[in-house]
């Protein structure tokens, strides 16, 4: 069905081809009835023609015959010319009889219907038109045919029929003509057989082809009856009939048989010929059809078939067009659907795969490839259901599209990652034009009464110089990607040196995967001072000693393991670790204090997170008031609300929340009130600069104020020195850490801290 289906158009051609053939089948077996019909129907008259030009003639000479010894036997018919007129009597009443007339052995007139002075009527014997058939009627007993000609004296045209009279020697004594009206015995003859058949039917006499009679009509008769019939002509129907019946003349003319062929006159016209001899008077009875009127009435049947025939055509015609173009359709979408994204109506992978030829032909123009990937989607899906991340990627593909340069191509490549190629080339136009894109992108989204913003970073790579395939342009785009996600909104060209540190990457990524197991992974812990400069908790912070690669920081090792998924199990081994040397601590010390742990965006993202921190904080038994979680600002740009339920889960038990990196992203005021956080962690860059920088003093008094209006704790990371610590806590600053106080220590080391220095009572 299928091949079917793909060769309609050939099953189309197939069939008109076969009914074509049945057609012309029909047409050919249609025209050989035709043909066969006027065969018969002529051959029916033509031998009714040779019967009855038989009889006609039989009669006539008979009736020759009787006068003939009427006349002979009559002393004084030379002298008393009206006796013969009295005997001819009876064949003059006959209206087909024209005249009669009888003549001496010499030719001159005895008598003559026509006039009674005899003399005026001209010499048979001498007259040019009757000389040879005079002559042959003289040698000869039985009766002969004159010459068809036109009697000027009576003003028509007639058939004379000779027969001589002798004595019992032999010897001529006079010789009867009669002269047959052309125009009334023959015609009425013919028009009795011929129906309405377009014949022609002439009567040729064999001696010298001259015709006796041709029912052509009057206006032809001068050309019919003064030039014999062409010997050519009688010679190619010769031909004609001995190839069908391979008779010779001499055969035809012994055997008188019927025959019918078809033959072409000298004009070119053609014929349907029918001929049969009659011996007894030497005379051809031929028939002629036009082989036109044949055509002509096959034609008016055919026109029928044929009309039939193309309407039924057209109608096929029509039918396998809709059914054809329906299946084109069918195919089209189907091409469609495979080839573009049913969601974003852009064109998918797929497309990108099959159609990059369109871009990378042999000498095509360089282009630029873009790989762009909205920042922190997966959240938008998970918090608020996909059905709400399929309106933001519409919303997404729409900007993109509205952005989309001339002769440049967007594809959805998957998921929340895009593509798209464009003519720029130059650094600065492609910088700037990443940037109109990530702008347009991370404009407000409204969906569903909802208004937030989501940011996207965008990996540029340049054909052919980064790559002549699309898998090595990916793939370079891919690399200046990984190098702006790190950044975070904002876009890279491909450098070499990126591939290198990309490359870099891969590898700690491997050696990450077996750091848990080799034991590999450390936690070290950082003092946290209160504003009399005791000791009332530490930071827990994360210290990766790879054989292979050497102490790598957290700071560069915590993103790869966020990005390939790595977070949720290196997240739960440092829990585990916490939780029980700190508990160990707190026995030691005989004095529980607090610890902050570190829970980055994917960590806190995942499902099982909070089911595993209350399984180990039962496990070790540590005590839950003294944990404190530390989460990123950036956490909450992406969706508040999703957290919202989570955050104050985890606040009900007794756990506490600390926003780190507080100033660095963009949380807003209204937000920072609805969520329940305790204690707000300024960022160490802010620290650093609060004596060189303005706007970091400024920034720093600020978070402050904000923090204690809204009963927070407020901690100061990355003190160094007594001064940055002095001014803090002049602006009010509650709580510190940093190298001024303690850098982050193992265990044991800070066991010796705790027992050298003062520190609060948590419990
Ligand atoms: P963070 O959470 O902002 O941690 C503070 C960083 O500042 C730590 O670097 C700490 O050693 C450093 N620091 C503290 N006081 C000073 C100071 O006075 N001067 C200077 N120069 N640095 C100071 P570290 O341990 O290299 O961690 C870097 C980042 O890696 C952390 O930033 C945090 O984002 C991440 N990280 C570290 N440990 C963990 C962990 O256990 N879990 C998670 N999720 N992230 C961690
Ligand atoms: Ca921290
Ligand atoms: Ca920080």
């Amino acid at each position: 069905m299928a091949i079917l289906k793909k060769n309609i158009w050939l099953i189309f051609y197939i069939l008109t081809l076969t009914a074509t053939l049945l057609f012309l089948t029909t047409l050919y077996f249609k025209w050989q009835n035709t043909y066969l019909k006027y065969q018969t129907s002529q051959e029916n008259i033509v031998e009714l023609m040779a019967n009855a030009t038989q009889s006609l003639f039989d009669t006539q000479e008979r009736l020759m015959d009787i006068l003939g010894v009427t006349i002979r036997e009559d002393a004084h018919y030379l002298y008393e010319p009206q006796n013969i007129e009295k005997h001819a009597n009876a064949l003059l009443q006959n209206p087909d009889i024209l005249a009669f007339g009888v003549t001496t052995p010499e030719g001159d007139f005895i008598y003559g219907s026509s006039d009674s002075n005899t003399t005026r009527i001209p010499n048979l014997k001498n007259r040019p038109e009757s000389h040879n058939s005079f002559m042959d009627a003289l040698s000869q007993n039985g009766m002969v045919f004159g010459r068809t000609y036109f009697t000027p004296e009576l003003q028509k045209w007639a058939m004379p029929i000779r027969k001589t009279i002798r004595d019992e020697q032999g010897h001529p004594l006079f010789m009867m003509t009669t002269l047959f009206k052309l125009s009334s015995t023959f015609d009425r003859l013919i028009n009795s057989v011929r129906h309405r058949q377009n014949l022609i039917v002439s009567i040729i006499r064999d001696s010298d082809f001259y015709q006796q009679y041709n029912s052509l009509g009057q206006t032809e008769y001068n050309l019919t009856y003064q030039t014999p019939f062409p010997k050519t002509l009688m010679d190619r129907m010769y031909e004609s009939i001995f190839d069908i019946y391979q008779l010779t003349p001499k055969e035809l003319k012994s055997d008188e048989p019927l025959v019918s062929f078809s033959y072409e006159d000298n004009h070119g016209v053609r014929f349907l010929t029918t001929v049969k001899y009659n011996k007894t008077y030497k005379l051809w009875i031929v028939v002629h059809t036009y082989f036109d009127t044949i055509l002509k009435d096959f034609l008016q049947t055919v026109a029928l078939y044929f009309s039939v025939f193309i309407i039924s055509g057209g109608l096929f015609f029509f039918l396998f067009h809709l059914i054809a173009s329906a299946e084109e359709k069918r195919r089209n979408d189907l091409l469609y659907q495979a080839t573009y994204d049913q969601l974003t109506t852009l064109p998918n992978r797929s497309y990108l795969h099959q159609n990059i030829f369109n871009w990378t032909y042999k000498n095509a123009p360089s282009f630029s490839l873009f790989y762009i990937d909205m920042d922190h989607f997966k959240n938008i899906n998970d918090s608020f259901g996909h059905q709400f991340g399929d309106y933001v990627l519409v919303e997404i593909a729409k900007r993109l599209k509205e952005m989309l340069p001339r002769g440049a191509d967007v594809i959805r490549y998957g998921g929340d990652e895009f593509v798209m190629m464009t003519h720029l080339c130059e650094r600065q136009e492609l910088l700037c034009f990443a940037r109109q894109l990530i702008d347009a992108l991370s404009r407000p989204y409204d969906v569903q009464e909802l208004h937030f913003n989501i940011g996207a970073s965008i990996g540029i790579a340049l054909y052919p110089d980064h790559g002549q395939s699309l898998d090595m342009l990916l793939r370079a785009s891919d690399i200046a990607l990984y190098e702006s996600k790190k950044v975070k909104n904002s876009a890279h060209i491909f450098a070499n040196a990126m591939q290198e540190g990309f490359l870099k990457n891969v590898q700690i990524e491997q050696e990450l995967r077996k750091a848990i197991a080799h034991n590999e992974l450390f936690m070290v812990y950082q003092p946290q001072m209160d504003v009399e400069g005791l000791v009332y908790g530490v930071e827990a912070l994360i210290r990766w000693n790879s054989p292979s690669l050497g102490l790598v920081p957290p700071n560069h090792f915590i993103p790869l393991a966020e990005a390939s998924g790595l977070m949720p199990k290196i997240g739960r081994f440092i829990i585990e670790t916490v939780c029980h040397e700190i508990h160990t601590l707190h026995q030691r010390l005989q004095h529980p204090f607090q610890v902050s742990i570190n829970i980055s965006v994917r960590q806190f993202m995942d499902p099982e997170f909070l089911e595993h921190l209350l399984k180990i904080i039962e496990k070790t038994e540590i005590h839950r008031l003294s944990i404190t979680l530390e989460v990123t600002e950036n956490l909450f740009i992406e969706d508040v609300h999703a957290l919202l339920p989570l955050l104050k889960q985890i606040k009900a038990m007794g756990i506490q929340i600390s926003m780190d990196d507080f100033g660095t992203g963009y949380s807003s005021l209204s937000m920072l009130r609805k969520l329940p956080i305790d204690e707000l962690k300024i960022d160490k860059s802010f620290v650093d600069e609060i004596f060189e920088d303005d706007a970091a003093q400024k920034m720093v008094q600020n978070i402050i104020a904000i923090g204690k209006n809204f009963g927070m704790h407020i901690i100061a990371e990355g003190v160094e020195t007594k001064e940055q610590k002095e001014l803090l806590s002049a602006f009010g600053c509650d709580r510190f850490q940093g190298y001024y106080f303690a850098k982050p220590l193992s265990t044991e080391d800070l066991l010796k801290f705790f027992q050298e220095n003062s520190f609060t009572c948590k419990a």
